[in-house]
């Protein structure tokens, strides 16, 4: 399990700015160093461990692009078409054979190995069939044309695939390519999941009058399903400090990342912060960032914990600049920067200097052809709907005060974020 130190989340400022806290995060949190086997098929997601060089070069021998007319580079017509007698047939998967004789062209197909001597393919398209059933071949193909040289993309030796990388999809094609069928891998982060709060009830619970279904500790499991993490659902804890102090304690040992939500705001039913201070240690990280309160940082027996906001959308919001680095610097992944793309506003948006903001909003097509960003037309931290009917956030820097329609902000689509 992750072993910190208890004054390991502690910051001297008042403030903290988005990039102080991945910085803090980056810098002191230790990364996982358990590693398994898994098969290709399962790896997808998961954090490799070591580097991989390749064992053979990619493509693994010299072969032909496309479907066409093998040609020596001695025999390339200069300034004249030129008739070249057929000599042999080299399919995908067929062998090489013998070279081919000087003046003449082998037929041959996309993937085929070449013909010893042969360097450049004429792709079928470009030639024609004379009466005599020769090859005639145009002037002033290049040489080497539509030829794939063994080593091209990948030479043999060569890191193709580095310590720390999330696997996606064409990850596993390079591994596959080099004929790998397992790979070493960081064990899934183990993460224990609580939401808090008397007026939460589960779903499939009955609700009381004046409760509301648990929705965050669903987007949040989710959420961290995504980033490959093992979750323990723990469900709610009631506002009540020895009840939380129990409940955190027991989980401790056993997970290598305690994620709470609700109750760290700084009113007297927040008791999220007097029961971590009862059995760990505990800061209070005043984020420079909205929608987004206070973000809990502590340690309970060595194991980290963080405490997102109630509100969903600060939740998300705090997941991903908090929780999503945590994760990553937990398994030893590098690290993933978020880069917002530009694009245009269509919206008008005022907001004090010194913090981050993210604005939910959908893209729509503008008639000259660029993307705009539509701001949701309601500003509230507890909108589900606003998650769920926009495409992404638009950041807005420290420095901006004024976003006026028609001027370039930065988008980052949901989907780049977990
Ligand atoms: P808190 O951070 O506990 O003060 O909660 C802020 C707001 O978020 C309150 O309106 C809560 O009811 C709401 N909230 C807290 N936790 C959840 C949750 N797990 N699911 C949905 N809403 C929540
Ligand atoms: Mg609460």
């Amino acid at each position: 399990m992750a072993q910190l130190s208890d004054d390991c989340f502690a910051f001297g400022g008042p403030m903290m700015s988005v990039d102080e806290a991945v910085g803090l995060i980056t810098t002191r949190v230790n990364a996982i160093v358990d590693l398994e086997t898994v098969a290709l098929v399962d790896a997808d997601g998961r954090v490799l461990a070591r580097d991989v060089a390749a064992p053979l070069p990619l493509p693994p021998f010299t072969n032909s692009a496309v479907d066409g007319y093998a040609v020596r580079n001695a025999d390339l017509p200069a300034s004249a078409e030129q008739a070249f007698p057929l000599d042999g047939r080299i399919q995908a998967g067929g062998l090489a054979q013998a070279p081919i004789k000087p003046g003449h062209t082998a037929r041959i197909f996309t993937g085929a190995p070449m013909p010893p001597d042969a360097q450049t393919v004429f792709m079928q398209e470009d030639v024609r069939i004379d009466e005599s059933g020769r090859i005639v071949l145009p002037p002033g193909l290049k040489r080497g044309a539509n030829v794939r040289p063994a080593g091209e993309d990948i030479a043999q030796g060569q890191v193709a695939l580095r310590a720390g990388q999330r696997l996606r999809p064409q990850h596993l094609a390079l591994a596959a390519a080099f004929g790998l069928t397992r790979l070493d891998v960081v064990r899934r982060i183990r993460v224990a999941v609580f939401s808090t709060g008397d007026e939460l009830a589960s779903p499939g619970e009955p609700r009381a009058a004046s409760q509301l279904f648990d929705s965050n500790r669903f987007m949040l499991m989710a959420m961290l399903r995504r980033l490959g993490c093992e979750v323990s659902d723990l469900g709610i804890l009631r506002d009540e400090r020895t009840s939380l102090a129990r409940g955190l304690k027991q989980v401790a040992g056993g997970h290598d990342l305690i994620l709470t939500t609700g109750g760290v705001s700084t009113g007297e039913e927040d008791h999220v912060k007097a029961a971590v201070e009862s059995i760990g240690s505990l800061v209070l990280w005043r984020m420079a960032i909205k929608p987004g309160r206070p973000v809990a940082m502590g340690i309970i027996d060595g194991t980290p914990l963080i405490g997102l906001p109630g509100n969903p959308v600060a939740s998300f919001v705090t997941f991903v600049h908090v929780v999503r680095p945590t994760v990553l610097a937990l398994s030893g992944a590098l690290p993933e920067p978020l880069l917002p793309i530009p694009l245009r506003a269509a919206f008008t948006y005022k907001k004090k200097a010194g913090r981050r903001e993210y604005v939910r909003v959908s893209l729509r097509r503008a008639q000259d052809g660029g993307l705009e960003a539509i701001k949701f037309p309601r500003e509230g931290a507890g909108l589900l709907s606003s998650l769920v009917e926009t495409d992404g956030l638009v950041e807005l820097g420290e420095d901006i005060t004024n976003v006026e329609p028609g001027q370039d902000v930065g988008f980052l689509p949901y989907a780049s974020l977990i």
